[in-house]
């Protein structure tokens, strides 16, 4: 007899093609990130996060993203949405018809300071801009949360924290929160302090966990969140985007691991594990280093 019942489905977000990519030192073609949108898009995947419309000043990786939003090939069962920061990013996206907006925002100032010049509660206008033009644009918009299980800046982050910036942003209007283990801080124990404050103190939003494996906790801190009832979480294909604050650091759970480990569970995701790891390929065949994914190196279990 199992002490915990697990959910019987969940839905994986891929966010590999963004968030991997923007992690990623080497430099990525147009025309590669195309074919592995396209080749995730023919996986079972329900959500891809495909691009971020950001200033390409900043975020040079992306200074494409229009161009490889217009080459893909978009699949009718696939949802994708673009990470924008701001109004000027939520109107580009909204332009072009993306399924869904993505803002961000931190726990900690820190944190919210050094990646975007703002403070988390200075952040909250431009959170309001991007719901406004999702609204106006009839589309939805998620929030993201980073540093919510820690912070390299300010260290362990107090779930009483990640609950107020939660409320912050319920009341621009954000009624799904993706958090984020940014720097892979996570462990089961701080996992269970967040989800658990969360499911009491802001019952009404839709959570997804993002986690890293960093430190090596990634499916560890999944196997906590499903048992809390968790079934939305984030992953990237072959574990694409190593961190940006530990040179050679893993970054994201890799998404075909994720897959391999729910089957076994008889948790269903809907995507088809070897068209996973045929996506893995596509994504290591551009890219100079190894990609971590362990799935992508030993092959399932049973072959
Ligand atoms: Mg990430």
């Amino acid at each position: 007899m199992s002490a915990f019942s697990y959910p019987s489905e969940v839905t994986i977000r891929e966010v590999g093609p963004r968030d991997g990519i923007q992690s990623e030192k080497a430099e990525v073609s147009t025309a590669d990130k195309i074919r592995l949108i396209d080749a995730l898009s023919a996986t079972g995947l329900p959500r891809i996060e495909a691009v971020s419309f950001v200033s390409p000043k900043a975020i040079p990786q992306m200074a494409d993203a229009t161009e490889v939003w217009a080459g893909i090939r978009r699949n009718p069962e696939v949802f994708y949405s673009a990470l924008v920061p701001n109004r000027k990013g939520a109107e580009i996206a909204a332009e072009v018809e993306v399924d869904g907006l993505q803002v961000f925002t931190a726990a900690t100032d820190s944190y919210n300071l050094k990646n975007t010049g703002v403070t988390v509660e200075d952040s909250l206008p431009r959170v309001r801009d991007v719901v406004e033009v999702a609204q106006g644009a009839g589309i939805p918009v998620e929030g993201t949360i980073s540093t919510a299980f820690g912070c390299p800046y300010e260290g362990d982050v107090a779930p009483e924290r990640v609950v107020q910036v939660t409320r912050w942003l319920i009341d621009e209007g954000i009624t799904s929160i993706s958090y984020g283990d940014t720097t892979g801080m996570g462990t089961p124990r701080r996992v269970r302090d967040v989800i658990t404050a969360l499911q009491a103190d802001a019952p009404e939003i839709t959570l997804n966990m993002h986690f890293h494996d960093t430190r090596g906790t990634g499916l560890a801190n999944v196997l906590t969140a499903l048992e809390l009832g968790i079934t939305y979480f984030d992953a990237s294909i072959g574990g694409m985007g190593g961190s940006p604050y530990a040179e050679g650091a893993t970054g994201n759970i890799a998404t075909e691991d994720l897959v391999h480990m729910l089957e076994d569970m008889d948790i269903v995701t809907g995507i088809d594990l070897s068209a996973l790891i045929t996506a893995g390929r596509t994504a290591q065949s551009f890219l100079p280093g190894e990609l971590p994914g362990k799935i992508l190196k030993a092959g399932p279990r049973l072959g």
